[in-house]
């Protein structure tokens, strides 16, 4: 059996792991799991939603001390910064993005990878960058004859993307009045995925205060009107906040690992 346990997660911008996935890593660390996360920008491009928030200059610059102390909160092994400019992960050459992807890949030997889906949870350019990049890292990663100056090959045993059942959306309308994120003003809907399509769904609802706490840490992004920043939120309440879902995309021995709904309850099931 495989001794020392790893997860990798790959996303784009400080605070695109709180909300989805914070929960997760949280756990998968305090297990003794290495938990490693890798963000394709510093997230400069969004918009200070606090105006009690200085913002430092360059503001990638805040964004990065958020996500490092959000990180710390996650009990996470490394973060991992690939340096890309907000909003302009299109336009890199793919091959760069996926060559770093697959270096680290392949130092790091993770049995377990998240990233984003082809939804890219609502539609943003970056997600559906990172989540072109890390799927075809993946799979690269594991072919030996590509790159080989930058490692052996690693297989990655499962691949899952990040993924919201449809109720979990209809839910945020029905408390929040709104289940898009606004960009330009303009509403780009989440996407949500049938229960049937949920693959695995991780209860994380032992570290539910610990997932607000780190939310908490990416300040400039947090409107001060918003839920997670009121004394009374409970965050074991709504039980979308601490169930976290998720699609295996890519590989897996799924065996011994299913419950009788037919969800997996571990990331690792069937790698441990
Ligand atoms: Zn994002």
């Amino acid at each position: 059996m495989t001794d020392q346990l790893r997860l990798m997660a790959i996303f784009a911008h400080p605070d695109d792991e709180a909300f989805g996935t914070g929960g997760t890593l949280i756990k998968y660390a305090q297990e003794g799991v290495e938990v490693h996360l890798v963000m394709a920008t510093r997230g400069e491009a969004g918009q200070l939603a606090n105006p009690d928030i200085t913002p430092t200059h360059p503001f990638s610059l805040l964004r990065e001390q958020e996500l490092r102390r959000a990180c710390a909160v996650y009990g996470l092994k490394q973060l991992h910064l690939l340096g890309y400019v907000d909003g302009q992960t299109p336009i890199v050459p793919p091959a760069e993005a996926v060559y770093k992807i697959v270096w680290l890949l392949r130092d790091i030997m993770p049995q377990v990878v998240i990233s984003f889906g082809p939804d890219g949870v609502y539609g943003h350019y970056d997600h559906l960058a990172v989540h072109r990049w890390a799927s075809a890292a993946v799979t690269l990663a594991g072919d030996p004859d590509r790159w080989p100056e930058i490692g052996a090959a690693h297989q990655v045993a499962k691949f899952y993307h990040r993924a919201m059942p449809q109720p979990q959306v209809d839910n945020m309308k029905e408390r929040l009045g709104y289940n898009a994120v606004m960009m330009d003003g303009i509403p780009f809907p989440f996407t949500g995925y049938s229960l049937e399509q949920i693959t695995t769904i991780i209860d994380t609802h032992e570290f539910a205060a610990r997932k607000v706490q780190a939310i908490r840490c990416h300040a400039s992004q947090i409107r001060p009107d918003s839920p997670f920043l009121q004394d009374d939120f409970d965050p074991v309440a709504n039980e979308w906040f601490w169930q976290e879902t998720y699609i295996l995309a890519q590989n897996g021995d799924r065996s011994g690992s299913m419950l009788t709904n037919g969800k997996e309850t571990d990331l690792f099931a069937g790698v441990r």
